[in-house]
């Protein structure tokens, strides 16, 4: 591409949305008259590819920058078990420092060691060190997922504040940002209206106990952090602190090129608490797409060339109530009855306790210290507890460690996103997958992702920028890991070494 001989652009502004699905997407694209909508007029891949099983938060903000997939960047879950950890909790938060004493996963230091490989900003800094790094996002894995090791300001939201690591100073934006959040939680929030393109989604749909979704307006009573943090003003407030450090830093008008990585959490919260086809999903996307679209006047008014990318960390599936009302087969799975049943199972056929020592599904460790103890052979351990599962409603397929190590888990699609999800090091003994539109959760409400279906995959991506890019819809095959390739190209530095993605030709100039 002729992009080669044009000066790189400013300013590089990463969006992740996330849970922002291709089929939500897909559904309001036409109704956008926003930032949604002038991202569509640059180079749109309605259904990029987070290309990995086990999609989640964590692992899918750490493709995105990268050019990895989880496998490599060694950020296969948001928690997983570590049982060689010193401390008591054997549990690990994906963005934790947990050799800190006194922590656990639920109560941690935020950190970036566990992401094994450079991000972009980090590689831009490490070519010039003039180059300035900024992250913020509703979640702090996302923040330091996107930002990586060298970041000049970091921010997540911590439930109460926007915070950074210890002992940063606080610019006098994010004072500002805080108070101005405070002060929109401290207010009773009316009713949102509706758009005309929701009404059609303002149904209640039963989900147990009394309680519905799909009809909510986002409105809470003062003081509610929680309700606040599930609406359309979470994002508001994360995207106003993003657009402040733009102007307060001046990025993109120094002598290189600057990064912002922004990650709008709020459309998850919305979709884990209402699901994705009420009212709430379509509230929440109109109002983003306003948001955006604000933030993209901030941006011209600075006069910066910038560029921008909008992705997803994950999709989400429709919650079972509302997946039933279409006929689909959907169901909770309540993962601990279901281990103490496996490792019940194990007992009754060799004799021993306790083989399942431990899991974050749909990882499980198995003892296999213990099952050596006892003559047992680990392969035999492993498949009678495949066995088992695979015996289960719900479950079509299991993964144990003997097969990942042994190179057999290939040729299948399926196969292909599990073994992209496993590492060596963090990863189970054995892995299993839900049916599609079942999910483990022991609750009456809600549902989640991680799965490697469509529905969790898929995710749009889009790529704007006025002197790169190449206007138009493409139904090539775009992966998550193809935007650091991609940008690495503008920018004239090497694709990450052993990247996993590809420069997305197609749509450069
Ligand atoms: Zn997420």
């Amino acid at each position: 591409p002729r992009t080669a001989n044009a000066a790189p652009p400013k300013l590089i502004v990463v969006i992740s949305v996330d849970q922002f699905s291709a089929d939500l997407f897909g559904e309001y694209r036409k109704s956008f008259t926003g930032g949604f909508a002038r991202l569509q007029q640059g180079g749109v891949f309605p259904s990029g590819y987070q290309s990995h099983a086990a999609t989640e938060t964590c692992p899918g903000h750490s493709t995105i920058l990268t050019g990895f997939r989880p496998e490599h960047t060694g950020i296969i879950a948001n928690n997983w078990t570590d049982l060689s950890v010193a401390r008591a909790d054997k549990q690990v938060y994906c963005a934790e420092d947990e050799t800190v004493p006194g922590s656990t996963s639920a109560n941690y230091t935020v950190s970036d060691k566990h992401l094994l490989v450079p991000t972009l900003g980090e590689r831009m800094k490490a070519a010039n060190p003039a180059v300035r790094v900024v992250s913020v996002a509703g979640k702090d894995r996302a923040a330091v997922m996107m930002g990586g090791h060298t970041v000049d300001e970091l921010w997540w939201w911590n439930g109460k504040a926007f915070v950074s690591y210890a002992g940063r100073a606080t610019p006098a934006v994010v004072v500002r940002a805080n108070e101005a959040t405070a002060a929109n939680i401290a207010q009773p929030q009316a009713a949102l209206e509706v758009p005309e393109v929701c009404k059609a989604h303002d149904r209640a749909v039963p989900v147990g106990a009394g309680k519905t979704v799909g009809a909510g307006h986002f409105e809470r009573a003062a003081g509610s952090a929680g309700a606040f943090r599930a609406s359309p003003a979470f994002d508001g407030a994360i995207v106003a602190l993003a657009a402040g450090l733009v102007q307060d830093m001046k990025l993109g008008q120094g002598p290189t090129t600057d990064i912002i990585d922004v990650g709008a959490s709020a459309t998850d919260y919305i979709g884990h608490t209402y699901g994705t086809d009420g009212a709430e999903m379509c509230i929440q996307l109109q109002q983003l797409d306003a948001t955006l679209g604000s933030f993209f006047s901030v941006l011209d008014a600075t006069g910066v060339d910038y560029e921008v990318v909008l992705t997803a960390d994950h999709g989400f599936p429709n919650t079972p109530e509302f997946a039933r009302t279409q006929h689909y087969d959907a169901q909770r799975l309540d993962g601990d009855k279901l281990m103490t049943a496996l490792d019940k199972h194990l007992q009754e056929k060799f004799g021993v306790a306790k083989l399942v020592q431990a899991w974050s599904l749909p990882n499980i460790h198995l003892d296999y210290a213990l099952a050596e103890q006892n003559k047992l052979k680990r392969e035999d351990v492993e498949n009678a507890a495949a066995q088992y599962l695979l015996a289960q409603n719900g479950i079509v397929d299991t993964f144990t460690r003997t097969q990942f190590e042994s190179g057999a888990v290939q040729g299948t699609h399926i196969n292909t996103l599990m073994r992209r999800a496993w590492n060596r090091q963090s990863s189970g003994d054995l892995m299993v997958i839900t049916k599609p539109y079942w999910y483990f959760g022991s609750g009456t409400s809600g549902t989640s992702h991680g799965s490697p279906y469509a529905y969790d995959t898929n995710v749009p991506l889009m790529i704007m920028g006025k002197r790169w890019i190449k206007p138009g819809a493409y139904g090539q095959y775009a992966e998550v890991v193809d935007i650091a390739p991609t940008l690495a190209h503008l920018l004239r530095l090497r694709p990450p070494a052993g990247s996993e993605g590809r420069v997305l030709t197609e749509t450069l100039r």
